[in-house]
């Protein structure tokens, strides 16, 4: 079966150690994601720059972090993206793993990048 996936309008150069693929059908959680088995970052076809970014986050928290430590992030993640349609679970933007991502990547792009955008990316 032939992949869906292509490569897209993000500079590879820009986002150095992984490959980044966009879907018109939609990824994993309807967002994007960063699969570290293969380093890809998965994107919807409509994300912006800022998606791209955010999901690069993960793959520093991958790279930066010890594996244990990276585990807990990924599956806490992966539970509160699962289950943030409940009421108690707080909103997947907001969530400590989400905004660790941010704060990563706003350090890597520099401040002018537009995942520096608190309003829309919290830290
Ligand atoms: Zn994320």
């Amino acid at each position: 079966m032939t992949s869906t996936h292509k490569t897209n309008k993000f500079n590879p150069e820009t986002f150095p150690g992984v490959k980044i693929k966009t879907s018109a059908w939609g990824t994993l959680i309807n967002r994007g994601w960063y699969n570290h088995l293969n380093k890809t970052i998965y994107l919807p076809e409509h994300a912006g720059l800022s998606y791209a970014q955010h999901e690069y986050g993960h793959h520093l928290q991958k790279s930066e972090l010890p594996t244990f430590q990276y585990w807990k992030i990924a599956a806490s993640s992966l539970l509160n993206a699962t289950f943030q349609f409940l009421p108690w679970v707080v909103r997947h933007k907001y969530h400590w793993a989400e905004k660790d991502a941010n704060r990563r990547a706003a350090a890597f792009f520099g401040p002018q990048a537009p995942i520096a955008n608190q309003h829309i990316w919290p830290v």
